[in-house]
């Protein structure tokens, strides 16, 4: 499943299997029609997660190369684990795709934890309680009681594979080079 973004993220193109997905999982708001040339932060919940994936968008079109990022969904059982994979297309659009990750998830460690004011990680949904990161399964849907936040270990995942996307200089001269026509 993919979408294609413009420059100034909104929504230009999706998957074939996009509204069929969209109907399946019953948001018909998220149908295409619904959707196009609407910014995707229309749709990103959470001011931490905004600016995470917002860094994680301007890295791929400044550096012009793909970043993919794990995460996880809620709610959704064992294969709730997926890839987030963003690449940067001609002037300045973005082609994202969303897609399944298979692994053999060590089963949730559950905490117990109150159902409101719940601190979340939007990437790897594991809940901060004073500080600690928990695995959880979520026994009820709590996404509107969350506060979504991306917790440090993700951010440090996401800047490491940012570090990795450092290439010698020689190469990174040649390309800024060649981007000057
Ligand atoms: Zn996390």
């Amino acid at each position: 499943m993919w979408y294609e973004l413009d420059v100034n993220d909104r929504f230009v193109a999706v998957s074939n299997n996009w509204d069929a997905l969209s109907a399946a999982a019953n948001v018909p708001g998220n149908m295409f029609e619904a959707i196009r040339y609407r910014p995707i932060w229309e749709f990103v919940v959470g001011d931490e997660t905004q600016r995470f994936l917002r860094a994680m968008f301007f890295l791929a079109r400044s550096k012009r190369r793909d970043i993919t990022l794990p995460y996880q969904l809620d709610g959704i059982g064992e294969n709730s684990h997926f890839r987030m994979r963003i690449e940067p297309l001609q002037q300045g659009g973005l082609l994202v795709a969303h897609d399944p990750e298979r692994r053999n998830a060590s089963p949730p460690q559950l905490v117990s934890y109150a159902a409101n004011d719940l601190t979340r990680c939007s990437q790897c949904l594991r809940i901060g309680i004073d500080g600690v990161w928990y695995t959880a399964e979520p026994t009820q849907d709590l996404a509107s009681h969350s506060n979504w936040c991306v917790c440090c270990q993700c951010k440090e995942n996401a800047l490491s594979l940012v570090q990795e996307m450092r290439e010698p200089p020689v190469a990174s001269y040649a390309r800024a080079g060649f981007s000057k026509y």
